[in-house]
């Protein structure tokens, strides 16, 4: 097919300009000679770029005091009054929603515990309301909202901004967008939350810079988000990444999505704590995790990596126990993807000092040589707040990519 130079060009220009804008939602405070050695464009090019990004209102300049050389230099920065931002996480049994400015800094963040299993009509109420919240400050403010990014534990149409089944949630076929269109009207992007999480962590978390790597988000399911080349991989409808139900075990627990044995009965604080009841049941006389009732009904994954820190071999134990089943499926993903990085997040952090050793030697041995080698586990760096950031970034992306493409 021929092309005209020009709009090859101006094809190049603007691939050039997102580029640059990425750039400084990523890295700034950086300086023009800092953004050309990021993008590996020329450095007039970029002072194009910016020259016409600061005409526009958009991008800031300004000196700031470098230490290395003791004097001024001049560093750039995305304008953070260039809008407002939602993120919101439905959880199994909380919601989860932030508000930050057009650089990602929060503004508004909201927590909600809800009982699990609430009617959907319950939790959807509760989280529009945390939101209107969120509205009210940024018009206060008087930052025009660019949008609202939803994550939810389940499959997700994102072209629809569907939700298609949540085992979890119980949810089957709710369209979030087009209800908190008409309810917001604004932007509404759904996606899958360990997706998010994934993205939270590359672009704010401990993933910062990584192109290849898998987030394993463990609470009640355990969901999986890739990064694949610097970009979510969906798979061809989206749907990739639900490892949590490969199944290991036939004879297994009951799995929320109706099967047996998925990976996500082995290895999730349930595990941990399925565990812990049953050693105890097994032998009375040994001594509870603090706090813990009689009949152990109310003994929590806390109490239970609280007690395995300070040395109850029980408790202990069972996470070992969990965190080798954890390393066999990660040794398989291992094999399969070849990632940099494994960062694992959710609930399960709380025993980190115990798992990650265990892990890696779990994954060292089972996958191969050179891959198992070059591959770190770390824990995720925005905990509970990397669905929201994530959240964050795919709407910032998006309208990124609009301002460059109008
Ligand atoms: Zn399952």
């Amino acid at each position: 097919m021929h092309r005209s130079q020009t709009a090859d060009q101006e094809m190049v220009r603007k691939v050039n300009r997102s580029l640059v804008l990425n750039t400084l939602r990523l890295y700034a405070p950086i300086s023009r000679v800092e953004v050309a050695n990021l993008t590996g464009l020329n450095r007039s090019t970029v002072s194009n770029i910016i020259n016409a990004l600061i005409d526009e209102g958009m991008v800031w300049e300004q000196e700031r005091q470098d230490s290395r050389v003791g004097r001024p230099s001049v560093s750039l920065t995305l304008r953070p009054d260039g809008g407002a931002v939602i993120g919101v996480e439905i959880g199994v049994d909380f919601i989860s929603v932030l508000m930050t400015d057009f650089v990602a800094k929060p503004l508004y963040q909201d927590w909600i515990d809800l009982p699990e299993a609430s009617p959907q009509i319950d939790v959807l109420v509760q989280a529009e309301q945390s939101i209107d919240q969120a509205i009210a400050l940024a018009n206060q403010q008087r930052l025009k909202l660019l949008g609202i990014g939803v994550g939810v534990p389940g499959l997700v149409n994102t072209n629809r901004g569907e939700l298609i089944f949540a085992p979890n949630l119980k949810w089957r076929d709710v369209p979030l967008r087009l209800m908190w269109n008409q309810r917001f009207h604004l932007p509404i992007y759904v996606e899958n939350e360990a997706n998010l999480a994934a993205l939270g962590e590359y672009y704010f978390g401990v993933a910062r810079g990584v192109d290849d790597f898998v987030y394993l988000s463990s609470g009640i399911g355990l969901g999986g988000g890739m990064i694949v080349n610097g970009k979510l991989y969906g798979g061809a409808h989206g749907f990739a990444g639900e490892i949590g139900h490969m199944q290991r075990d036939p004879n297994g627990e009951q799995c929320a999505c109706g099967r047996r044995g998925c990976w996500e009965t082995q290895v999730g604080p349930r595990a941990v704590l399925r565990r812990v009841k049953n050693t105890l049941r097994e032998s009375p006389d040994s001594p509870r995790p603090v706090g813990c009732a009689a009949d152990l009904s109310n003994l929590t994954f806390t109490m239970v990596s609280h007690a395995a820190l300070n040395g109850d071999p029980i408790c202990r134990q069972a996470i070992e126990g969990v965190a080798e089943h954890l390393g066999r499926g990660i040794a398989d993903l291992v094999n399969l993807f070849n990632p940099d990085l494994v960062v694992i997040g959710g609930a399960l952090s709380l025993g980190k000092e115990i798992l990650l050793p265990v892990i890696e030697k779990t994954v060292f041995d089972q996958s191969l040589g050179p891959s198992s080698n070059s591959t770190r586990i770390a824990f995720s760096e925005r905990g509970k707040d990397a669905c929201v950031y994530g959240a964050v970034a795919v709407v910032l992306d998006d309208i990124l990519r609009e301002m460059v493409l109008v």
